[in-house]
Protein backbone atom coordinates (compact mmCIF):
# COMPACT_ATOMS: atom_id res chain seq x y z
CA UNK A 1 0.00 0.00 0.00
CA UNK A 2 1.43 3.47 -0.45
CA UNK A 3 1.23 6.18 2.04
CA UNK A 4 -1.05 8.02 0.37
CA UNK A 5 -4.00 5.29 1.38
CA UNK A 6 -3.08 5.91 5.21
CA UNK A 7 -3.05 8.99 5.19
CA UNK A 8 -6.50 9.07 3.62
CA UNK A 9 -7.65 6.63 6.42
CA UNK A 10 -6.01 8.73 9.06
CA UNK A 11 -7.73 11.87 8.03
CA UNK A 12 -11.33 10.12 7.68
CA UNK A 13 -11.00 8.58 11.12
CA UNK A 14 -9.69 11.98 12.81
CA UNK A 15 -13.07 13.34 11.38
CA UNK A 16 -14.96 10.24 12.43
CA UNK A 17 -13.75 10.15 16.19
CA UNK A 18 -13.40 13.71 16.58
CA UNK A 19 -11.53 13.84 20.22
CA UNK A 20 -12.05 10.28 21.22
CA UNK A 21 -9.64 8.40 22.42
CA UNK A 22 -8.44 4.72 21.02
CA UNK A 23 -7.01 2.37 24.25
CA UNK A 24 -5.32 -0.60 23.56
CA UNK A 25 -5.84 -3.05 26.51
CA UNK A 26 -3.11 -5.71 27.10
CA UNK A 27 -1.68 -7.57 30.01
CA UNK A 28 2.37 -7.06 28.91
CA UNK A 29 4.00 -3.90 27.76
CA UNK A 30 7.04 -6.11 26.55
CA UNK A 31 7.35 -9.97 25.43
CA UNK A 32 5.57 -11.78 23.13
CA UNK A 33 3.93 -11.06 19.69
CA UNK A 34 1.14 -8.64 20.80
CA UNK A 35 3.24 -6.49 23.02
CA UNK A 36 5.38 -6.04 19.61
CA UNK A 37 2.62 -5.75 17.58
CA UNK A 38 1.10 -2.11 19.78
CA UNK A 39 4.62 -0.90 20.13
CA UNK A 40 4.43 -0.37 16.22
CA UNK A 41 1.02 0.60 16.11
CA UNK A 42 0.87 2.78 18.87
CA UNK A 43 3.65 4.56 16.98
CA UNK A 44 1.87 4.88 13.53
CA UNK A 45 -1.62 5.54 14.99
CA UNK A 46 -0.39 8.68 16.93
CA UNK A 47 1.82 9.67 14.13
CA UNK A 48 -1.16 9.99 12.08
CA UNK A 49 -2.65 12.39 14.64
CA UNK A 50 -5.02 9.89 16.09
CA UNK A 51 -4.96 10.18 20.22
CA UNK A 52 -4.17 6.40 20.96
CA UNK A 53 -2.83 5.32 24.56
CA UNK A 54 -2.09 1.71 25.84
CA UNK A 55 -3.32 -0.02 28.86
CA UNK A 56 -1.12 -3.03 30.52
CA UNK A 57 -3.94 -4.70 33.14
CA UNK A 58 -1.72 -6.03 36.18
CA UNK A 59 -2.02 -9.90 36.94
CA UNK A 60 -0.48 -12.09 39.77
CA UNK A 61 0.42 -14.92 39.28
CA UNK A 62 -2.91 -17.27 39.84
CA UNK A 63 -4.77 -14.65 37.49
CA UNK A 64 -2.05 -15.93 34.57
CA UNK A 65 -2.32 -19.57 35.58
CA UNK A 66 -5.66 -18.94 35.00
CA UNK A 67 -5.40 -17.30 31.80
CA UNK A 68 -2.68 -19.42 30.18
CA UNK A 69 -5.37 -22.32 30.61
CA UNK A 70 -7.59 -20.06 28.83
CA UNK A 71 -5.25 -19.66 25.78
CA UNK A 72 -3.90 -22.94 25.29
CA UNK A 73 -7.54 -24.43 25.42
CA UNK A 74 -8.35 -22.05 22.59
CA UNK A 75 -5.25 -23.33 21.04
CA UNK A 76 -6.81 -26.95 22.06
CA UNK A 77 -4.39 -28.16 23.74
CA UNK A 78 -4.60 -29.29 27.57
CA UNK A 79 -1.74 -27.30 29.01
CA UNK A 80 -1.53 -28.05 32.93
CA UNK A 81 -4.39 -29.76 32.84
CA UNK A 82 -5.82 -27.62 35.70
CA UNK A 83 -9.72 -26.47 35.79
CA UNK A 84 -11.52 -23.83 34.78
CA UNK A 85 -14.66 -23.97 37.05
CA UNK A 86 -16.37 -21.41 39.40
CA UNK A 87 -13.26 -20.63 41.76
CA UNK A 88 -11.16 -19.54 38.68
CA UNK A 89 -13.99 -17.94 37.40
CA UNK A 90 -14.19 -16.15 40.48
CA UNK A 91 -10.26 -15.47 40.85
CA UNK A 92 -10.64 -13.72 37.36
CA UNK A 93 -13.28 -11.59 37.39
CA UNK A 94 -12.10 -10.55 41.40
CA UNK A 95 -8.73 -9.45 39.36
CA UNK A 96 -10.51 -7.70 36.79
CA UNK A 97 -12.58 -5.52 38.66
CA UNK A 98 -9.80 -3.53 40.07
CA UNK A 99 -8.52 -3.49 36.47
CA UNK A 100 -12.05 -2.72 35.79
CA UNK A 101 -11.91 0.83 38.20
CA UNK A 102 -8.58 2.21 36.32
CA UNK A 103 -10.67 1.82 33.14
CA UNK A 104 -13.66 3.95 34.36
CA UNK A 105 -11.21 6.54 35.55
CA UNK A 106 -9.40 7.29 32.30
CA UNK A 107 -12.04 6.10 29.52
CA UNK A 108 -14.80 8.53 28.61
CA UNK A 109 -18.21 7.91 27.14
CA UNK A 110 -17.20 7.81 23.20
CA UNK A 111 -13.95 6.24 22.98
CA UNK A 112 -12.36 3.30 21.42
CA UNK A 113 -11.50 0.59 23.84
CA UNK A 114 -9.93 -2.45 21.80
CA UNK A 115 -9.07 -5.67 24.57
CA UNK A 116 -6.79 -8.64 23.71
CA UNK A 117 -6.71 -11.80 24.16
CA UNK A 118 -8.33 -13.24 27.31
CA UNK A 119 -6.53 -11.97 29.98
CA UNK A 120 -8.45 -8.55 28.96
CA UNK A 121 -12.19 -9.97 28.35
CA UNK A 122 -13.54 -9.68 31.59
CA UNK A 123 -13.29 -5.83 30.95
CA UNK A 124 -15.99 -5.69 28.07
CA UNK A 125 -18.47 -5.28 29.93
CA UNK A 126 -16.85 -2.30 32.28
CA UNK A 127 -15.28 -0.59 29.04
CA UNK A 128 -19.45 -0.71 27.68
CA UNK A 129 -20.74 0.84 30.64
CA UNK A 130 -18.41 3.53 30.54
CA UNK A 131 -19.71 4.58 27.46
CA UNK A 132 -17.28 3.47 24.76
CA UNK A 133 -17.03 1.42 21.86
CA UNK A 134 -15.80 -2.15 22.62
CA UNK A 135 -13.90 -4.31 20.08
CA UNK A 136 -12.66 -7.92 21.93
CA UNK A 137 -9.58 -9.13 20.01
CA UNK A 138 -8.60 -12.82 19.95
CA UNK A 139 -5.06 -13.04 18.52
CA UNK A 140 -5.18 -16.91 19.58
CA UNK A 141 -6.94 -20.11 17.53
CA UNK A 142 -7.26 -23.39 16.27
CA UNK A 143 -8.55 -24.48 13.30
CA UNK A 144 -10.60 -27.94 14.19
CA UNK A 145 -12.42 -27.27 17.61
CA UNK A 146 -12.17 -29.65 20.28
CA UNK A 147 -13.61 -30.09 24.04
CA UNK A 148 -10.81 -27.54 25.53
CA UNK A 149 -11.80 -24.83 23.03
CA UNK A 150 -15.56 -25.37 23.88
CA UNK A 151 -14.17 -24.87 27.59
CA UNK A 152 -12.54 -21.49 27.32
CA UNK A 153 -14.80 -20.24 25.29
CA UNK A 154 -17.80 -21.36 27.96
CA UNK A 155 -15.63 -19.16 30.32
CA UNK A 156 -14.95 -16.25 28.20
CA UNK A 157 -18.48 -16.04 26.24
CA UNK A 158 -20.47 -13.87 28.89
CA UNK A 159 -17.80 -11.02 28.75
CA UNK A 160 -16.92 -11.45 24.63
CA UNK A 161 -20.67 -11.32 23.64
CA UNK A 162 -21.21 -8.00 25.03
CA UNK A 163 -18.47 -6.48 22.49
CA UNK A 164 -19.63 -4.53 19.63
CA UNK A 165 -17.32 -6.56 17.11
CA UNK A 166 -14.71 -9.05 17.71
CA UNK A 167 -11.58 -9.38 15.77
CA UNK A 168 -9.49 -12.58 14.88
CA UNK A 169 -6.31 -13.42 13.01
CA UNK A 170 -8.51 -16.42 10.44
CA UNK A 171 -11.60 -16.76 9.75
CA UNK A 172 -11.75 -20.62 10.93
CA UNK A 173 -10.54 -19.40 14.51
CA UNK A 174 -13.92 -17.54 14.88
CA UNK A 175 -16.80 -19.40 17.10
CA UNK A 176 -20.49 -19.95 15.85
CA UNK A 177 -21.69 -17.70 18.84
CA UNK A 178 -19.60 -14.89 17.31
CA UNK A 179 -19.53 -14.91 13.79
CA UNK A 180 -22.30 -12.18 13.89
CA UNK A 181 -19.75 -9.93 14.93
CA UNK A 182 -16.33 -10.84 13.80
CA UNK A 183 -14.16 -9.28 11.67
CA UNK A 184 -10.83 -10.95 10.23
CA UNK A 185 -7.90 -8.50 10.81
CA UNK A 186 -3.93 -10.29 10.08
CA UNK A 187 -1.78 -9.31 12.61
CA UNK A 188 1.30 -7.06 11.03
CA UNK A 189 5.05 -6.53 10.88
CA UNK A 190 7.01 -3.33 11.40
CA UNK A 191 9.48 -2.70 8.52
CA UNK A 192 11.01 -0.07 10.56
CA UNK A 193 11.62 -2.06 13.41
CA UNK A 194 15.06 -3.55 14.46
CA UNK A 195 13.66 -7.02 13.14
CA UNK A 196 12.56 -6.14 9.69
CA UNK A 197 14.69 -2.74 8.90
CA UNK A 198 16.99 -2.86 5.55
CA UNK A 199 20.59 -4.50 7.13
CA UNK A 200 23.55 -4.14 4.44
CA UNK A 201 25.23 -6.56 3.70
CA UNK A 202 28.35 -6.03 5.95
CA UNK A 203 26.23 -5.63 8.92
CA UNK A 204 24.99 -9.03 8.49
CA UNK A 205 27.83 -10.67 8.48
CA UNK A 206 29.03 -8.59 10.96
CA UNK A 207 26.01 -9.53 13.29
CA UNK A 208 26.52 -13.17 12.40
CA UNK A 209 30.25 -13.10 13.14
CA UNK A 210 29.45 -11.34 16.31
CA UNK A 211 27.01 -13.44 18.03
CA UNK A 212 29.32 -16.91 16.27
CA UNK A 213 27.01 -18.44 13.67
CA UNK A 214 29.32 -17.70 10.96
CA UNK A 215 32.55 -17.29 10.50
CA UNK A 216 34.71 -14.17 10.07
CA UNK A 217 35.31 -12.85 6.95
CA UNK A 218 38.10 -10.04 5.81
CA UNK A 219 34.68 -8.08 5.18
CA UNK A 220 33.31 -8.37 8.95
CA UNK A 221 32.96 -4.76 10.07
CA UNK A 222 30.95 -3.34 12.80
CA UNK A 223 28.05 -5.40 13.67
CA UNK A 224 25.78 -2.15 13.54
CA UNK A 225 22.03 -1.96 13.42
CA UNK A 226 19.28 0.67 14.10
CA UNK A 227 17.23 0.55 17.63
CA UNK A 228 13.69 1.30 17.70
CA UNK A 229 14.69 4.90 18.44
CA UNK A 230 17.03 5.41 15.57
CA UNK A 231 20.00 5.67 17.36
CA UNK A 232 22.96 3.28 15.66
CA UNK A 233 23.84 0.38 17.90
CA UNK A 234 26.16 -2.57 17.77
CA UNK A 235 25.50 -5.70 18.42
CA UNK A 236 27.31 -6.77 21.41
CA UNK A 237 25.98 -10.20 22.97
CA UNK A 238 27.01 -13.82 22.13
CA UNK A 239 24.64 -16.54 21.47
CA UNK A 240 25.09 -19.97 23.25
CA UNK A 241 25.71 -22.43 20.71
CA UNK A 242 25.93 -26.24 20.49
CA UNK A 243 28.12 -27.26 17.35
CA UNK A 244 30.75 -29.70 16.03
CA UNK A 245 33.81 -27.70 15.31
CA UNK A 246 34.22 -24.28 13.38
CA UNK A 247 31.42 -22.02 12.45
CA UNK A 248 30.51 -22.41 8.62
CA UNK A 249 32.08 -19.38 5.99
CA UNK A 250 29.79 -16.59 4.96
CA UNK A 251 29.69 -18.84 1.88
CA UNK A 252 28.15 -21.77 2.94
CA UNK A 253 24.56 -21.79 2.15
CA UNK A 254 22.39 -21.82 5.64
CA UNK A 255 18.92 -23.05 6.06
CA UNK A 256 16.95 -21.74 8.85
CA UNK A 257 14.97 -21.72 11.21
CA UNK A 258 13.85 -19.23 14.08
CA UNK A 259 11.44 -20.35 16.56
CA UNK A 260 10.56 -20.64 20.22
CA UNK A 261 11.55 -23.87 21.44
CA UNK A 262 7.92 -25.34 21.42
CA UNK A 263 6.69 -28.71 19.90
CA UNK A 264 4.91 -27.50 18.02
CA UNK A 265 7.23 -25.88 15.91
CA UNK A 266 8.86 -29.30 15.00
CA UNK A 267 12.70 -28.27 15.27
CA UNK A 268 13.57 -31.95 15.83
CA UNK A 269 11.42 -32.68 12.47
CA UNK A 270 13.50 -30.13 10.57
CA UNK A 271 17.00 -31.59 12.08
CA UNK A 272 16.13 -34.81 11.03
CA UNK A 273 14.52 -33.72 7.30
CA UNK A 274 17.38 -31.95 6.79
CA UNK A 275 20.06 -34.78 8.58
CA UNK A 276 18.89 -37.18 5.76
CA UNK A 277 18.19 -35.51 2.50
CA UNK A 278 19.25 -31.44 2.38
CA UNK A 279 22.92 -32.32 3.99
CA UNK A 280 23.73 -35.20 1.32
CA UNK A 281 22.58 -33.99 -1.33
CA UNK A 282 24.07 -30.45 -1.10
CA UNK A 283 26.66 -28.58 0.80
CA UNK A 284 24.32 -26.55 3.19
CA UNK A 285 24.28 -26.12 6.59
CA UNK A 286 21.49 -25.91 9.36
CA UNK A 287 20.86 -23.34 11.59
CA UNK A 288 18.08 -23.97 14.58
CA UNK A 289 17.58 -20.76 16.52
CA UNK A 290 15.50 -19.70 18.82
CA UNK A 291 15.52 -17.79 21.92
CA UNK A 292 17.76 -18.35 24.89
CA UNK A 293 16.87 -20.64 27.63
CA UNK A 294 18.50 -20.06 30.56
CA UNK A 295 16.70 -18.12 33.31
CA UNK A 296 14.05 -18.08 31.25
CA UNK A 297 11.70 -19.07 34.83
CA UNK A 298 7.94 -18.78 33.09
CA UNK A 299 8.66 -21.11 29.95
CA UNK A 300 9.93 -24.49 31.37
CA UNK A 301 8.79 -26.12 28.42
CA UNK A 302 11.22 -24.21 26.30
CA UNK A 303 14.30 -25.56 28.11
CA UNK A 304 12.60 -28.90 27.91
CA UNK A 305 12.31 -29.09 24.31
CA UNK A 306 15.50 -27.65 23.54
CA UNK A 307 17.99 -30.12 25.72
CA UNK A 308 15.87 -32.62 24.42
CA UNK A 309 16.28 -31.56 20.84
CA UNK A 310 20.56 -31.14 21.63
CA UNK A 311 20.14 -34.81 22.29
CA UNK A 312 18.53 -35.81 19.43
CA UNK A 313 21.45 -33.43 17.51
CA UNK A 314 24.03 -35.80 19.56
CA UNK A 315 22.78 -38.56 18.35
CA UNK A 316 22.56 -37.83 14.20
CA UNK A 317 25.63 -39.41 12.42
CA UNK A 318 28.51 -36.90 12.25
CA UNK A 319 28.45 -36.00 8.89
CA UNK A 320 25.06 -34.96 9.57
CA UNK A 321 25.85 -32.99 13.28
CA UNK A 322 28.57 -31.65 11.62
CA UNK A 323 25.99 -29.57 9.29
CA UNK A 324 23.69 -28.28 11.91
CA UNK A 325 24.25 -26.07 14.90
CA UNK A 326 21.48 -25.08 17.69
CA UNK A 327 21.58 -21.77 18.41
CA UNK A 328 20.46 -19.95 21.35
CA UNK A 329 19.84 -16.18 21.30
CA UNK A 330 20.51 -13.67 23.76
CA UNK A 331 16.83 -12.08 25.17
CA UNK A 332 17.73 -9.35 27.46
CA UNK A 333 17.69 -6.34 24.69
CA UNK A 334 14.80 -7.30 22.66
CA UNK A 335 16.23 -4.64 19.84
CA UNK A 336 19.40 -6.57 19.91
CA UNK A 337 17.94 -9.68 20.09
CA UNK A 338 15.50 -8.07 16.69
CA UNK A 339 18.78 -7.23 14.91
CA UNK A 340 20.28 -10.75 15.20
CA UNK A 341 17.35 -12.67 13.65
CA UNK A 342 16.82 -9.95 11.01
CA UNK A 343 20.42 -10.40 10.18
CA UNK A 344 19.87 -14.89 10.22
CA UNK A 345 16.53 -13.87 8.09
CA UNK A 346 18.21 -12.22 5.19
CA UNK A 347 21.72 -14.32 5.24
CA UNK A 348 19.37 -17.16 4.97
CA UNK A 349 19.77 -19.53 1.71
CA UNK A 350 16.48 -21.04 2.69
CA UNK A 351 14.29 -19.95 5.28
CA UNK A 352 11.72 -23.04 6.76
CA UNK A 353 8.82 -23.07 9.29
CA UNK A 354 8.42 -26.87 9.72
CA UNK A 355 4.67 -25.68 12.63
CA UNK A 356 2.73 -28.74 13.46
CA UNK A 357 0.45 -25.80 14.40
CA UNK A 358 0.18 -22.63 13.70
CA UNK A 359 -1.77 -19.83 14.72
CA UNK A 360 -0.43 -17.01 11.98
CA UNK A 361 3.19 -17.22 12.20
CA UNK A 362 5.19 -14.10 12.40
CA UNK A 363 8.31 -15.31 11.16
CA UNK A 364 6.79 -16.29 7.65
CA UNK A 365 6.11 -12.91 7.39
CA UNK A 366 9.49 -11.98 8.37
CA UNK A 367 11.09 -13.97 5.98
CA UNK A 368 8.35 -12.97 3.45
CA UNK A 369 9.04 -9.68 3.88
CA UNK A 370 13.40 -10.16 3.31
CA UNK A 371 12.26 -11.98 0.28
CA UNK A 372 13.20 -15.02 1.31
CA UNK A 373 12.75 -18.89 -0.49
CA UNK A 374 10.58 -20.59 2.40
CA UNK A 375 9.77 -24.31 2.91
CA UNK A 376 6.57 -24.28 5.28
CA UNK A 377 3.90 -26.58 6.87
CA UNK A 378 0.05 -25.99 5.11
CA UNK A 379 -1.05 -25.32 9.06
CA UNK A 380 -3.32 -22.18 10.06
CA UNK A 381 -2.18 -18.58 8.89
CA UNK A 382 0.65 -20.04 6.91
CA UNK A 383 -1.56 -20.88 4.35
CA UNK A 384 -3.31 -17.30 4.29
CA UNK A 385 0.17 -15.88 3.43
CA UNK A 386 2.01 -18.23 1.29
CA UNK A 387 0.35 -19.86 -1.92
CA UNK A 388 1.62 -22.58 -2.75
CA UNK A 389 4.02 -22.04 -5.67
CA UNK A 390 3.46 -18.23 -5.79
CA UNK A 391 5.40 -17.33 -2.77
CA UNK A 392 6.91 -20.30 -0.83
CA UNK A 393 6.33 -24.14 -1.16
CA UNK A 394 4.18 -25.34 1.06
CA UNK A 395 4.03 -28.62 2.88
CA UNK A 396 0.49 -30.30 2.77
CA UNK A 397 1.36 -32.88 5.76
CA UNK A 398 3.52 -30.82 8.63
CA UNK A 399 4.86 -34.50 9.55
CA UNK A 400 6.04 -35.61 6.33
CA UNK A 401 10.14 -35.25 6.60
CA UNK A 402 10.66 -36.60 2.96
CA UNK A 403 8.49 -33.50 1.84
CA UNK A 404 10.52 -30.88 3.87
CA UNK A 405 13.73 -31.90 2.76
CA UNK A 406 12.65 -32.47 -1.11
CA UNK A 407 11.45 -28.47 -1.00
CA UNK A 408 14.37 -27.62 0.91
CA UNK A 409 16.81 -29.27 -2.02
CA UNK A 410 14.24 -27.94 -4.89
CA UNK A 411 15.00 -24.17 -3.12
CA UNK A 412 18.83 -24.62 -3.06
CA UNK A 413 18.74 -26.21 -5.96
CA UNK A 414 17.06 -23.53 -8.00
CA UNK A 415 18.27 -20.11 -7.63
CA UNK A 416 15.60 -18.37 -10.15
CA UNK A 417 12.85 -20.37 -8.40
CA UNK A 418 14.05 -19.18 -4.87
CA UNK A 419 14.75 -15.60 -6.47
CA UNK A 420 11.19 -15.51 -8.07
CA UNK A 421 8.99 -16.64 -5.05
CA UNK A 422 11.29 -14.90 -3.01
CA UNK A 423 10.37 -11.54 -4.80
CA UNK A 424 6.81 -12.58 -4.86
CA UNK A 425 6.80 -13.28 -1.16
CA UNK A 426 7.62 -9.52 -0.55
CA UNK A 427 5.20 -8.20 -2.82
CA UNK A 428 2.45 -10.00 -0.42
CA UNK A 429 3.56 -8.82 2.67
CA UNK A 430 3.84 -5.19 1.10
CA UNK A 431 -0.20 -5.16 0.32
CA UNK A 432 -1.32 -7.02 3.10
CA UNK A 433 0.87 -7.24 6.20
CA UNK A 434 2.84 -4.15 7.21
CA UNK A 435 1.72 -2.11 9.96
CA UNK A 436 0.24 0.52 7.85
CA UNK A 437 -2.78 -1.61 6.37
CA UNK A 438 -2.89 -2.79 9.63
CA UNK A 439 -3.90 0.56 11.27
CA UNK A 440 -6.04 1.08 7.79
CA UNK A 441 -8.31 -2.04 8.95
CA UNK A 442 -8.33 -0.75 12.23
CA UNK A 443 -9.81 2.57 10.55
CA UNK A 444 -12.37 0.51 8.67
CA UNK A 445 -13.87 -1.21 11.77
CA UNK A 446 -14.10 1.71 13.62
CA UNK A 447 -16.05 3.37 10.78
CA UNK A 448 -18.00 0.59 10.10
CA UNK A 449 -19.30 0.72 14.31
CA UNK A 450 -19.41 4.15 14.60
CA UNK A 451 -22.09 3.81 11.01
CA UNK A 452 -23.90 1.58 12.66
CA UNK A 453 -24.16 3.18 16.25
CA UNK A 454 -25.42 5.85 14.10
CA UNK A 455 -27.64 3.79 12.55
CA UNK A 456 -29.27 2.53 15.75
CA UNK A 457 -29.56 6.19 16.91
CA UNK A 458 -31.63 6.89 14.18
CA UNK A 459 -29.71 9.60 12.82
N1 LIG B 1 11.47 -14.64 17.85
C1 LIG B 1 12.51 -13.87 18.32
N2 LIG B 1 13.63 -14.47 18.78
C2 LIG B 1 13.75 -15.82 18.80
C3 LIG B 1 12.68 -16.62 18.32
C4 LIG B 1 11.55 -15.99 17.86
O1 LIG B 1 12.44 -12.63 18.27
O2 LIG B 1 14.79 -16.32 19.24
C5 LIG B 1 10.28 -13.95 17.33
C6 LIG B 1 10.06 -14.11 15.84
O3 LIG B 1 10.93 -13.27 15.11
C7 LIG B 1 8.59 -13.75 15.73
C8 LIG B 1 8.02 -14.23 17.04
O4 LIG B 1 9.11 -14.45 17.92
O5 LIG B 1 8.44 -12.34 15.63
C9 LIG B 1 7.28 -15.55 16.90
O6 LIG B 1 6.02 -15.29 16.35
P1 LIG B 1 5.23 -16.40 15.55
O7 LIG B 1 3.91 -15.80 15.17
O8 LIG B 1 6.05 -16.93 14.41
O9 LIG B 1 5.06 -17.62 16.55
P2 LIG B 1 4.61 -17.69 18.09
O10 LIG B 1 5.88 -17.70 18.88
O11 LIG B 1 3.72 -16.49 18.35
O12 LIG B 1 3.89 -19.01 18.18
Amino acid sequence: MDTAELEVAAETTRDLLGPATIWHVNSTAAGGGVAEILRSLLGYSRGSGLDTRWLVVAGEERFFQVTKRLHNGLHGNEGDGGPLAGAERDHYSAVLAAAADGLRSVVDAGDIVVLHDPQTAGLVPAARAAGATVIWRCHIGTDESNRLVERSWRFLARDVRAADAVIFSRASHVPPFLRDRARIIPPSIDPLSPKNIELDDPSILAILHRVGVVAGSPLSGWARFVDRFGSVRSVESVAEIVRDGPAPDADTPLVVQISRWDRLKDMDGVMAAFAAAVAPATGANLALVGPSVTGVSDDPEGAEVYHDCVERWRALPDAARGRIQLVCLPMADLDENGAIVNALQRHAAVVVQKSLEEGFGLTVTEAMWKARPIVASRVGGIQDQIVDGDHGLLIDDPTDLDACGAAVCTLLGDPSLADRLGRAARQRVISDYLTARHLVRYAELFADLRTGEAMAAGC
